[in-house]
């Protein structure tokens, strides 16, 4: 279906007054970070809402998968009724940014995971949750990044280690030699957390994704 034609939600956080011509952009908002994620992308004048429900997945074109606590949002996952949906429109190519807890969801494989824990496997990672050990739960440093002519100040919060990365991997940075944002068609992963630093060129290249894939399905 062209973008365009989605239904638009009511939720609109932006005043443009031909909001259909843009992509919506949902934010995961079951728990964790997704306020600052939203912010980010309205000071961009991105089209966004926020995604508690099936009904508010509908009318998305792509999702930003906020950190928090990935074991949480995978059990709210599944009691909202979300779970499934989202892995229907992840199968169907919708664009998706998750950071941190964000990139645990969407591993193929995560290590110290609760047993009962889901993800949607739609990039081929191995990660391992709050695999920087202890005594670094969080710490910032500066990483290039591919395609960004600055580098890039990045916070990680208790974050997952990146472990193997599957051949259709794109590592856009790493840091120590370990991934720490990636790439795979349309899913972008950071183990950090781009939305807590006046940066927005990481959302920005999300929102250039999501734009080629609108442009690619029109
Ligand atoms: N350690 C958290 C988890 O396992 C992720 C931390 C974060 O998102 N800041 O989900």
């Amino acid at each position: 279906m062209p973008v365009s034609s989605r239904p638009r939600s009511s939720e609109h956080s932006s005043s443009d007054p031909t909001p259909t011509s843009r992509p919506l952009i949902g934010v995961l908002a079951l728990q964790g970070a997704f306020d600052a994620h939203q912010r980010a992308l309205d000071e961009l004048g991105a089209s966004t809402c926020q995604v508690r429900t099936p009904a508010d997945l509908a009318d998305v074109d792509a999702l930003v998968m906020p950190g928090g606590e990935s074991t949480t949002m995978s059990r709210l996952l599944q009691t909202a009724g979300l779970f499934d949906p989202i892995a229907h429109r992840l199968a169907d190519g919708m664009p998706v940014f998750g950071t941190c807890a964000g990139m645990i969801l969407l591993a193929t494989e995560v290590l110290d995971g609760r047993t009962d824990q889901c993800s949607f496997g739609a990039i081929d990672l191995s990660v391992r949750r709050n695999g920087y050990g202890r005594q670094v739960d969080s710490f910032e440093v500066d990483v290039d990044v591919d395609g960004l002519a600055d580098p890039f100040h990045v916070v990680f919060i208790r974050a997952p280690k990146v472990e193997r990365t599957g051949d259709a991997v794109v590592v856009l940075a790493a840091h120590d030699g370990v991934p720490v944002l990636a790439r795979q068609g349309h899913v972008l992963v950071a183990s950090f957390h781009p939305e807590l630093t006046s940066d927005r060129r990481l959302h920005a290249m999300f929102l250039d994704m999501v734009h080629t894939s609108a442009a690619t399905a029109a």
